[in-house]
């Protein structure tokens, strides 16, 4: 049976929504993003390889995570990360009605502040985007790679295939640090780490 999964955003979604980050002018950076955390243990995993590889990457947290974990957000700020704003609770904009989204986007954003996160954007679940969204809302960072290490359909080796070529300067690649996406996480996170550090591409914060 052909299976297919959409590694890279088609380019005629980004020239719908010009005005989102979808990937960034860079000459050697790429921008790893881990979504869904912090996770007991699995953050902490990521936070170790980015470590061993001096790299910096960006968290879209859930609010309700980073009340459960706050000790491990003290953990990737002290590592010089950056922090974004994922919902409260994973809401999806499709299913919902504008005002209830952007009431969980904000309860998120309440906590953020009694933790004193700073907040470099914000990422819809799902990478649902509407046009209401589009045109009240600001700051709103997608993606250029979608590892899709939340499938189990797929597997890790076939992600890397579909992956690495696309490692470019300026590529925003999402993964997740998350109870469901960490049996591909831990092997494709060091892979793509070795990889760009071949390759001298620099992995920074958004
Ligand atoms: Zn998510």
């Amino acid at each position: 049976m052909l299976r297919m999964f959409i590694h890279q955003i088609p380019s005629f979604i980004p020239s719908f929504f010009p005005r989102f980050t979808w990937s960034k002018a860079a000459d050697r950076q790429i921008y790893l993003t881990f979504d869904d955390g912090p996770t007991p243990e699995i953050t902490d995993f990521v936070l170790e390889c980015l470590a061993e590889y001096n790299a910096k990457a960006t968290f879209f947290c859930i609010g309700k995570n980073v009340v459960d974990n706050t000790a491990i957000i003290r953990r990737i700020q002290s590592a010089g990360h950056s922090i974004g704003n994922h919902t409260m609770n994973h809401s999806n904009a499709w299913k919902m009605d504008f005002t209830s989204f952007i009431e969980d986007v904000k309860k998120c954003e309440d906590v953020f502040v009694q933790q004193q996160i700073k907040s470099i954007g914000f990422r819809p679940p799902y990478g649902r985007i509407t046009r209401k969204m589009y045109r009240e809302m600001d700051d709103i960072i997608l993606w250029s790679v979608l590892t899709g290490d939340y499938n189990a359909s797929l597997k890790s080796d076939e992600i890397l295939e579909a992956v690495i070529p696309l490692l470019k300067p300026g590529a925003i690649v999402v993964m997740h640090d998350s109870v469901k996406a960490f049996p591909h996480l831990q092997v494709i996170l060091p892979a793509i780490l070795a990889y760009c550090k071949e390759h001298n591409l620099v992995l920074s914060a958004l």
